[in-house]
């Protein structure tokens, strides 16, 4: 199966393709990530996928443009809906790997962002899956989240570049800034508190 496997970077790549590779799957690895910010930390990212791909021989196509703007424009619209943001990021991810599968010839494609733990692997399952409808291509599902702890061992080994954020500039702001990491919990716990409130009055 010739599977174009977008990567949303290097060290999320190595149990993934190790992995399709022992099921037979030669992929080709496929970095479009305008999601991460900033322009330092986005190089870092490439040149580390880069690295991963010569050094498990693996092909690679690369999409450098850098889209800062872009992204804030869309983050900033979706941010009104929960889970917004990174519904965009998915679908924008998803539906630009989809489309360059199906107009470059490929059988199918996938995404190392169902390795990760982090990730909402549901939503991203069911972006795919209409993504693949969409521009008629196989979608290859694969929950490689089991090699989530080998993945980080083989990152290591191969000396790779490990990032300390998921990617767009508000995640670098969450991880660093206690404020807001306070101020989610703060929202989330209301959240739940108002969903138990409705529950309770439906009953
Ligand atoms: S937190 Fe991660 S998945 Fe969500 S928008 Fe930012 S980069 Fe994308």
């Amino acid at each position: 199966m010739n599977l174009l496997l977008h990567m949303c970077c290097g060290p999320c790549s190595c149990y993934p393709v190790k992995k399709l590779r022992a099921d037979g799957i030669e992929p080709t690895g496929y970095f479009f990530n305008p999601n991460i910010h900033p322009y330092k930390e986005w190089d870092m990212r490439l040149k580390t996928a880069k690295e991963f791909a010569q050094k498990v021989d693996m092909r690679i196509i690369t999409d450098e443009n850098y889209m800062l703007r872009d992204f804030l424009k869309k983050a900033l619209a979706a941010e009104e809906t929960e889970n917004g943001r990174c519904r965009m990021c998915y679908t924008w991810r998803l539906e630009q790997t989809a489309r360059f599968a199906a107009e470059n010839g490929f059988d199918a494609f996938s995404s190392t962002l169902f390795y990760s733990i982090y990730q909402q692997h549901e939503l991203m399952k069911e972006t795919a899956r209409h993504f693949s409808e969409l521009y008629g291509i196989r979608f290859y599902y694969e929950d490689f989240r089991p090699g989530w702890q080998e993945g980080i061992d083989i990152s290591l080994e191969l000396g790779l570049y490990r990032q300390p954020y998921c990617g767009c500039i508000f995640s670098e702001e969450e991880r660093y800034s206690k404020a807001i990491r306070k101020q989610r919990k703060k929202a989330a716990k209301e959240r739940k508190r108002m969903a138990a409130i409705s529950g309770t009055s439906k009953g």
